[in-house]
């Protein structure tokens, strides 16, 4: 019995071994698509109704035009690359929420919410796409799915329990807490050291796709730095990478970034 449980864990991690697009990395997921959008859809539908969507008509178009013209980068990307049904899949939304927390996210299938209070910290259209990009690239390399497919997220109540709509089950919103960061009132969501990374570098690809300044996002985490010096450290500082690993990483990878995004773009 022991061996078949084995055998089937083997088969199971060789058939959900894929690789993430452009960075190459290889990753475990067993959460596919159908289990996962249907269960991401209704998490946000639930979640705008109970916050409070801004009435700042200014800042809600912009953050929508930057998040039209990233997932158009994204979009293209995904239609030339193989990724056609995937891309069929995506049903984006952007939206603004009136909360101070200095927070965004992307759900799968391009559900994204930016807070009012990252604003100061974007302080720009560039800035603003460079999160949006980050956040953006976290749900197009599922790293949600992947954390989930992981020991940790089956400690928290399992695959099951996440994908699971139409029940009011507390774990389920525990879950969806843990994993995408919806409904956290500390700030930005720290996924892994790995995560982070891989979010930058693909953020800073469909960044530049859209026609956005590069620069910018090393901007944006320098203010992040300098409103933690000011504050407590929020949640999203004491873990890795940090402001300055980061910051020195998309440094470096700038020049990589805008050869790729010039090569997608001309596909
Ligand atoms: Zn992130």
């Amino acid at each position: 019995m022991k061996k078949l449980i084995s055998l089937v864990i083997v088969i199971l991690f060789v058939v959900s071994c894929s690789t993430v697009p452009i960075t190459g990395r290889k990753r475990i997921n067993i959460v596919s698509d159908a289990q996962i959008l249907p269960a991401s859809f209704e998490q946000y539908a639930g979640f705008l109704k109970e916050h409070k969507i801004s009435t700042n008509a200014k800042m809600t178009s912009e953050i929508q035009n930057v998040g039209i013209n990233i997932s158009r980068a994204v979009d293209k990307f995904m239609r030339a690359n193989g990724m056609v049904s995937e891309a069929n899949n995506y049903r984006w939304e952007f939206n603004l929420i009136d909360d101070k927390t200095v927070n965004a996210w992307c759900m799968p299938g391009g559900k994204v919410v930016f807070y009012s209070g990252i604003l100061p910290i974007c302080d720009n259209t560039d800035g603003i796409a460079a999160v949006m990009g980050h956040e953006v690239a976290h749900a197009f390399a599922k790293h949600g799915q992947e954390r989930m497919t992981s020991a940790y997220g089956q400690q928290l109540g399992g695959i099951a329990v996440a994908v699971g709509t139409g029940n009011k089950d507390p774990r389920t919103q525990q879950l969806w807490n843990t994993i995408y960061g919806i409904g956290s009132t500390v700030g930005m969501l720290a996924y892994s050291r790995t995560h982070e990374t891989e979010a930058d570098k693909l953020g800073m690809v469909f960044m530049i796709m859209a026609g956005y300044k590069p620069e910018e996002s090393i901007n944006v985490w320098i203010r992040m730095s300098e409103r933690a010096e000011g504050n407590s450290p929020p949640e999203f500082l004491s873990t890795h990478p940090s402001n300055q690993t980061r910051i020195n990483n998309l440094k470096r990878y700038m020049p990589t970034a805008i050869a790729m995004a010039k090569k997608y773009n001309a596909q």
